[in-house]
């Protein structure tokens, strides 16, 4: 009897013949999920098994599956022999945990027999391992309709697999499977949920933050490295490119028109966050921003911002209201830590009365006022990077 894994992919099912590729995606994202843990991980007929796990490890790996993009769900199995009496073991000791400490609790057998060859057919498994454990444990009933837990029994090629319990998994797809794109950053709300998003329909990800010493503090840098840590528990290890960004706004303040400096800014944000995508590969830029939110989330400032780069740019947020971004936010864990108050460079230099509809020529014209060119370069130049896990 060894302890497994048992996991059902999500949509990856629907892939046809790109199926194996996504399946090696998953099986890849699940060691690295599980490392430093060695693992054997297993593929056949639309389940992987996670082999070579210490029992004492079970529950905890079972929990971290859960946040692996690309993952239905998860189930802590015990893996026997396809012989009727080792089944009968195994699902009797499985039983005993599930309902240790409970005077009562309803069930249901679920079987599937994926190798024909096993001498019972499903229906029968059910019936004689329900009646067993009926016997064996009187705190039992059955209900076939809305049971307290599901013991699983699947006949495999080589081995039986039995479960009585099953963990929601996130969905998505696994991290690697669609391509890399570059999140924007920042410490507050919106742009880790937009990463997030993004990372879970199997895009890896870099992520750029752009900070300006001494306007912004340390500890605002490193809010925003714990932001990035917290989505990397999902995503896999994010590349975090820092920049400094203090020359570009203070020159933007002092030379261009007070209303338009918000807008400025990000369209020099744009522009230094597609360079460093077009160097590491990344195939697109994400953003946190949803309409109207503020001054500089209106349709015509989403306009002149993504006039600074062709890149495409996803808005994973842009149809959405604050109180659902938050709601988001708290599931995934980021918004204790979004909400620390560590000033962003943004809110430093926020303008009193930003335009609402700047005109592109009127922002190419502003922009023009300055050589911003060799302040990119060094600000590139001088970009720290950090691999956060
Ligand atoms: P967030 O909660 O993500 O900060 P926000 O509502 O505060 O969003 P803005 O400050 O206007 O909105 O920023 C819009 C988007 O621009 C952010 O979601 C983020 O993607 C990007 N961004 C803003 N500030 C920074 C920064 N300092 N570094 C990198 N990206 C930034
Ligand atoms: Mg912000």
């Amino acid at each position: 009897m060894e302890p497994v894994l048992l996991v059902r992919y999500a949509e990856i099912h629907l892939k046809g013949l790109n199926r194996p590729y996504f399946e090696r995606s998953l099986m890849k994202r699940i060691e690295l999920a599980l490392r430093p843990l060695r693992v054997k991980v297993v593929r056949e007929q639309g389940r992987v098994f996670v082999f070579g796990l210490p029992e004492s490890a079970i529950g905890e790996s079972a929990q971290k599956l859960t946040r692996v993009f690309g993952i239905h769900s998860v189930s802590p199995a015990l893996a026997v022999e396809k012989e009727w009496e080792a089944i009968e073991c195994a699902a009797k000791s499985l039983v005993a945990a599930r309902i240790a400490g409970l005077d009562q609790a309803s069930f249901k057998v679920t079987a599937r027999r994926a190798d024909k060859r096993f001498p019972m057919r499903s229906q029968e498994i059910c019936r004689l391992l329900g009646g067993r454990l009926l016997e064996a444990f009187p705190a039992l009933r059955v209900d076939v309709h809305q049971p307290d837990f599901y013991v699983g029994v699947e006949i495999r090629q080589d081995q039986a697999f039995l479960f009585a319990e099953e963990l929601l998994g996130v969905g998505g797809m696994p991290v690697g499977s669609n391509g890399h794109a570059m999140l924007l950053i920042s410490g507050g709300i919106d742009s880790p949920v937009a990463g997030y998003m993004i990372a879970k329909r199997g895009v890896s990800i870099s992520a750029v933050h752009f900070y300006s010493y001494p306007y912004t503090s340390e500890r605002a840098r490193e809010k925003v490295a714990d932001l990035t840590h917290i989505l990397a528990g999902f995503a896999g290890e994010i590349t975090l490119y820092l920049v400094p960004f203090t020359e570009i706004q203070l020159a933007i303040y002092e030379k261009c028109p007070q209303s338009e400096t918000t807008v400025l800014m990000r369209r020099l944000m744009m522009k230094i966050s597609e360079r460093i995508a077009l160097s590491c590969g990344a195939q697109a830029l994400i953003t946190g921003e949803s309409i109207g939110q503020v001054a500089s989330q209106t349709i015509e400032s989403l306009t002149v911002t993504n006039d600074a780069v062709t890149l495409p740019v996803f808005r994973p947020l842009i149809g959405f209201d604050k109180e659902e971004i938050v709601e988001y936010a708290q599931r995934i864990g980021s918004y204790d830590t979004s909400i620390l108050p560590f000033e962003d460079c943004c809110t430093v230099f926020v303008p009193q009365h930003p335009v609402t509809k700047p005109k592109l020529e009127d922002l190419r014209r502003s922009e023009a006022l300055v050589d911003f060119a060799p302040m990119i370069e060094r600000a590139i130049a001088q970009t720290e990077i950090r691999a956060v896990d």
